[in-house]
């Protein structure tokens, strides 16, 4: 790292999880140089995962919401970063290596972080009020209040943000229903073997479900919601959340000069495609992904790997590709699902361990060629934990889950 380098100004645009992990890591790395920080969300960054989880329960406190705030006040004095939160960037002036801001002011750059994340997809039913979509802090809180009143709620959309609220409503005593156009919402995350048993848990915890059938209008005010199905059922609802993908924060960046497609595209280094010094991580970028072709993300770990590998660049000049670790997490009730690597639709899959005998269970996924590319589990951290090693060192999807054999319980006795 040359001192000019050290010394560069570099602008971060979305203060939330990629964004304040690249200030806190430029100032690990040793960065010297100003940085500024631009969130268009007023509140002091927050962790999004526990909104729908620890936050979003019966017994919601300020003192959890405050627990999952991503950077301390006394943190950031030492990090020495300036932040302007409540402000959204409006444009980029590749050129001219300005970004503007709503206040209509332009900030300068010598290095550019894009890490505008993503927000819920909007929903397309828009009654009056009763509506809910779970992004924001402010979000979930409206959810929250929605929640407490114990009214019956449908949940649009049984992805795992979906039915981590679906779990919450019952957790405040809430009927629900879910509702996808999918059969199996959740077998394009985790496979068919455990998608079944996680509709048999939410079931099972009394949720019901109404998979294969899509949602055609959502009519009336809060309270007294009618949500239409495609097959002519009409379901009463005090409240609809709506939980159906999300869409990349890149509206701001129109007419750039960047490659907008789902996303900012980049290059294998995280250099946004179209202009100089210019960085996009987390929900936002989307990058040429080893085993994927361009792929967006929208995951925790991804957003905070990023961060970290593109501090790196900046601060270091450090040349690599990003290697995705491909980690996900979700609670569904008391079960923990975590997921790394992924499916290949065009291949096979083993099971290791029987939920239903031992409570836990791995699914290791393999390509065509019967090569390990990703494993499931569900409650089974020290199977998680292998798989990782044996997927990062290669191998046959057998060899791999005859390695996770070994930690079965059954085969430990
Ligand atoms: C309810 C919920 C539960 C989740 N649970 C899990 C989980 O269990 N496991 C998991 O792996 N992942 C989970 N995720 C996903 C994870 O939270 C995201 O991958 C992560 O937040 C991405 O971080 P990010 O900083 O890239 O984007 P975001 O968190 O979306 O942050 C982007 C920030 O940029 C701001 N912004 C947008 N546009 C502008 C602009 N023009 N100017 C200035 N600021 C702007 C936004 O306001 C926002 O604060 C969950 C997400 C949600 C919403």
């Amino acid at each position: 790292m040359s001192d000019s380098d050290a010394a560069r100004h570099v602008v971060i645009i979305g203060a939330s999880l990629a964004g304040t992990r690249t200030a806190q890591n430029l100032r690990t790395i040793g960065h010297t140089g100003p940085i500024t920080l631009v969130g268009a969300e007023a509140e002091l960054p927050y962790d999004r995962p526990p909104l729908s989880k620890d936050v979003l329960k019966s017994d919601w406190s300020d003192e959890v919401v405050e627990g999952n705030r991503l950077i301390t006040p006394t943190e950031l004095d030492e990090l020495d970063v300036d932040l302007r939160l409540g402000i959204a960037a409006t444009g980029l002036d590749t050129v001219a290596r300005a970004v503007r801001l709503a206040d209509s002011t332009t900030l300068a750059y010598d290095v550019l972080v894009i890490a505008t994340g993503a927000a819920a997809r909007p929903s397309p039913w828009r009654p009056e009020s009763g509506v809910l979509q779970l992004r924001t802090l402010d979000d979930a809180r409206a959810i929250a209040e929605r929640l407490a009143l114990r009214e019956p709620v449908v949940v649009v959309g049984g992805g795992f943000i979906g039915t981590e609220i679906a779990a919450a409503a019952i957790g405040f005593g809430c009927p629900v229903t879910v509702v996808d156009p999918v059969t199996e919402p959740m077998a394009r995350l985790v496979g068919p073997e455990i998608a079944s048993s996680l509709v048999e848990l939410h079931r099972a915890n009394g949720a019901e479900t109404r998979f294969g059938v899509g949602v055609v209008d959502i009519r009336g005010t809060a309270g007294d919601l009618t949500v239409v199905l495609d097959d002519g059922t009409e379901l009463a609802a005090s409240t609809a959340v709506v939980g159906i993908g999300s869409i990349p924060g890149t509206d701001w960046l129109a007419g750039s000069g960047l490659t907008l497609e789902n996303g900012v595209v980049t290059d294998g280094g995280l250099r946004a495609v179209g202009a100089d010094d210019v960085y996009a991580i987390g929900d936002v970028a989307r990058w040429p992904h080893a085993g994927r072709g361009l792929h967006r993300a929208e995951h925790w770990t991804n957003a905070s790997d990023q961060a970290r590998f593109v501090a790196a660049a900046i601060a270091q000049g450090a040349e690599a590709e990003y290697a995705s670790s491909d980690y996900v997490w979700s609670d569904q009730y008391d079960w923990k699902v975590h997921t790394v690597g992924h499916r290949d639709p065009n291949g096979t899959s083993i099971l290791v361990g029987d939920l239903a005998v031992d409570g836990r269970v791995a699914v290791v996924h393999a390509d065509a060629a019967g090569d390990a590319v990703g494993v499931v589990t569900v409650n089974w951290v020290r199977a998680l934990n292998q798989a990782r090693r044996l997927l990062m060192t290669g191998g046959s999807a057998r060899s791999v889950a005859d390695q996770l054999e070994q930690l079965a319980p059954r085969a430990a006795a």
